[in-house]
């Protein structure tokens, strides 16, 4: 596995890559979920490259730059078990030279939700992006089910600017207990690791009354909000259900809904979403409504 910390040394390896390319962005601190996206990305390419970068312009001055958790010596570790090709680890400097000026902006479903509560950080997303996927040129890019709103707005730039890169998008990873995993779960005492199972349990409750019939988006985000209001740990940013193609609200209550919740849980403020009806969730499901398969 070659490890690559500068633009030119990308540059130059991704040249000798002359077969199809499958990119995993992430942030580090690497746990089963962002290996499910390498693993796919393994079976569907010739070669994998990953990129590990705590992307500074995705974070507003007061969230946790500084304190996100770091495990390069793990991650490497993992990586390289995991059969990738190329792993490239830049600094803030690299990805943002002195000087840098330019931003890549979607609009409209960038302003609801995630980025009513975070007003620059899908605009540091898809500037990252963009140019990881100028340096990688990747064939397919991989992106998590628990990122919803990140991968419509990143299927929006993809279309709009002309890369030549299909969006895949894999279904979320969970531990026994139902919690989605997330670089973030380690802030989580026992007690609040113990209330965080509640956010996949109340979308399983609206799952399971849209699987009874129950179509009205209202009544079913109202029983979501219900599992959750009865932890007093759990601090409830929003439940929302939205028509997953626009991030608006839900036009034919026949058409796939996403349900996604956020929720302040001790220090952390932790994220779910599934699509109904349930068996959409899988990597085909999801890729279809979400992504640009
Ligand atoms: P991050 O390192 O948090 O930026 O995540 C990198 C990628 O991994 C993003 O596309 C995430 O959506 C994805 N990801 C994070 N957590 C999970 C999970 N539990 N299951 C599947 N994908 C995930």
């Amino acid at each position: 596995m070659k490890q690559i910390v500068t633009i030119a040394e990308l540059r130059q390896a991704r040249k000798s890559l002359l077969a199809e390319v499958g990119l995993v962005p992430t942030m580090g601190a690497l746990h089963d979920g962002h290996l499910s996206l390498i693993e796919t990305a393994r079976r569907e390419n010739d070669y994998v490259i990953v990129t590990i970068f705590i992307n500074p312009k995705q974070f507003a001055p007061h969230e946790d730059l500084e304190g996100y958790p770091r495990d390069i010596e793990g991650d490497l570790a993992k990586l390289q078990k995991a059969g990738v090709d190329l792993v490239f680890l830049p600094s803030p400097l690299v990805m943002y030279p002195e000087g840098f000026r330019t931003y890549v902006t979607v609009k409209e479903i960038t302003l609801r939700l995630e980025g009513e509560r975070r007003p620059e950080h899908f605009r540091g997303v898809t500037t990252v992006v963009s140019k990881l996927f100028n340096l990688a040129q990747p064939d397919r890019a991989y992106f998590g089910q628990k990122d919803a709103q990140q991968v419509v707005v990143l299927r929006q730039m993809v279309k709009d600017l002309n890369f030549p890169v299909e969006i895949v998008v894999c279904p979320t990873i969970r531990e026994a207990d139902g919690l989605a995993m997330s670089s973030r779960n380690v802030y989580l005492n026992a007690k609040e690791r113990e209330s965080a199972a509640r956010l996949f349990h109340a979308l399983q409750e609206a799952g399971q009354a849209y699987e009874k019939g129950e179509r009205d988006p209202e009544l079913l985000r109202t029983i979501a909000l219900e599992v959750l209001n009865s932890d007093e740990i759990i601090r409830t940013d929003y439940v929302s259900i939205v028509d997953p193609s626009t991030f608006g609200a839900v036009i034919y209550q026949d058409d796939p809904m996403l349900i996604l919740v956020a929720a302040q849980i001790g220090r952390p403020r932790l994220l779910d979403n599934c699509l109904l009806p349930w068996g959409l969730n899988t990597q085909e499901g999801l890729s279809t409504i979400l992504g640009t398969n």
